[in-house]
C-alpha cells in the first residue's frame, strides 16, 4: 500500500474503538469536527471480550459487551464519524499537524485522542506461552465453551477474575480460583456470588509457578507464598486475570507515562504533548470500567474541542 497517496486531514483522529474512543467520537461528531476512529485489527476492545456488563447504567439485568459497542458505534456514525479498521504503529508531528501512521494509510490530524485501552498481563511462567490456545486463555467469553465439563483454574482475585470464574461455571465441571492473597479484591456482590456457587472453590495464598502439559494443559504447579510448599493440581484449562498492560507501544517516547506505562493526563485528559489527549484504560486512572472510560472520552473530546477552537482562532475566552 502507498501510505503517502491517500493523505486526509482530520480535525481529530481517535485511536481506539472502545467505550472511551467511541464516546469521544460522539462528542467530536456533534461538535461537527471531521473525525475518524481507528480500531486495531489485532487487539479488540476489552468490552468485546466481556460476556455481560451489569454495572453500566440504563440496563437492568445486563447488556452484552457486543451490544453495547454496537450501539456506541451506530451512535457515533450517526454524527458523521468514520470508523476504520487500521492498526496505528506510530504518531509523528511536523510543524503543522500530527501524522497518525497505520498499516495502510497515514492520517493527518490537527488533534489526536488516544483511547487504545489495555491488554491482559501474562503470568510469565514456564509453559504459559507454549500452551496458549491449548488450555491457557485470557478470555472466558472467547474460550469458555471449549471447556464443557472440564476442570478450570482461574488465576486472580479481582473483579474480572471473579466475574469470569462465575461465567465459566456455565461450561466447566469445576472452577478453582487461585489467588496470591487470603481474600478477594473483587467487589462484594461478586464475592457473595462466588462463595455461594457450588462449582467454585478457592486456593488461597498461592501463585502459579508452572503450567504443564505435552500438547495441552494437564496440570499446574502451585506454590504457597507463606509455607513455600509446592503442589501439583490437575486441570484442563488455566484462565489468567492478573491485571492489564496499556496498549501504548505505538506512542514510543512521545508522551509522559507513569511507572506502569499508563499515559499521564490531568483531569481534562490533557497529556504532556499539546494537541494529544488520552482517555479510558490507557491512562493513569483509579478505576478502569466502561462508565469511567465513557466519562473520560467525553472530557477528552471537550478538551480537544477547546484546543481546535483556539487553533482556528474561534475560541471563547
Ligand atoms: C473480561 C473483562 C470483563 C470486564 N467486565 C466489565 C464490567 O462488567 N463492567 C465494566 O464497566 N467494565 C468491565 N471491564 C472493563 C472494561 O471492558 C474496560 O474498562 C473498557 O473496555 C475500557 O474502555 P477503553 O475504551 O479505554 O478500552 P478498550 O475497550 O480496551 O478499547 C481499546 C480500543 O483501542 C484499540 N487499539 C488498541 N491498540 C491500537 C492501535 N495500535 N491502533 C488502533 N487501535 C488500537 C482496540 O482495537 C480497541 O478498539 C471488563 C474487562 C474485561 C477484560
Amino acid at each position: 500500500m502507498d501510505k503517502e497517496n491517500k493523505r486526509v486531514l482530520f480535525d481529530t483522529v481517535i485511536v481506539g474503538c472502545g467505550p472511551a474512543g467511541l464516546t469521544a467520537a460522539i462528542y467530536s461528531g456533534r461538535a461537527r469536527f471531521k473525525t475518524v476512529v481507528l480500531q486495531s485489527r489485532l487487539v479488540a476492545s476489552q468490552v468485546l471480550t466481556t460476556s455481560e456488563v451489569e454495572n453500566y447504567p440504563g440496563f437492568v439485568g445486563a447488556v452484552s459487551g457486543f451490544e453495547l459497542i454496537d450501539k456506541f458505534q451506530k451512535q457515533a456514525e450517526s454524527f458523521g464519524v468514520e470508523i476504520v479498521s487500521a492498526t496505528v504503529s506510530e504518531i509523528r508531528k511536523n510543524k503543522e499537524n500530527f501524522q497518525v501512521v497505520t498499516d495502510d494509510q497515514i492520517y493527518d490530524a490537527k488533534s489526536v485522542i488516544i483511547a487504545s485501552g489495555a491488554q491482559p498481563k501474562e503470568l510469565g511462567v514456564d509453559g504459559e506461552i507454549r500452551l496458549r490456545g491449548k488450555g491457557v486463555s485470557y478470555c472466558g467469553t472467547c474460550d469458555g465453551a471449549f471447556f464443557r465439563n472440564k476442570k478450570i483454574i482461574v488465576v486472580g482475585g479481582g473483579d474480572t477474575a471473579v466475574e469470569e470464574a462465575l461465567f465459566l461455571t456455565k461450561f466447566a465441571e469445576t472452577v478453582t480460583i487461585v489467588h496470591r492473597r487470603d481474600r478477594l479484591r473483587a467487589v462484594k456482590i461478586l464475592e457473595e456470588r462466588a462463595f455461594s456457587c457450588e462449582k467454585i472453590s478457592f486456593i488461597w495464598d498461592s501463585v502459579v509457578r508452572q503450567i504443564e502439559g505435552a500438547e495441552k494443559v494437564e496440570s499446574i504447579i502451585l506454590e504457597n507464598v507463606k509455607s513455600k510448599e509446592k503442589e501439583k493440581v490437575f486441570c484442563d484449562g488455566v484462565f489468567i486475570f492478573v491485571g492489564y498492560l496499556p496498549n501504548v507501544g505505538f506512542m514510543k517516547d512521545f508522551l509522559d507515562k507513569d511507572e506502569k506505562g499508563y499515559i499521564i493526563t490531568d483531569s481534562n485528559m490533557v497529556t504532556s504533548h499539546s494537541g494529544i489527549f488520552a482517555c479510558g484504560d490507557c491512562r493513569n486512572t483509579s478505576l478502569r470500567q466502561v462508565i469511567t472510560a465513557c466519562g473520560d472520552g467525553a472530557i477528552a473530546a471537550q478538551s480537544a474541542r477547546y484546543y481546535l477552537e483556539e487553533l482556528m482562532g474561534v475560541g471563547y475566552k
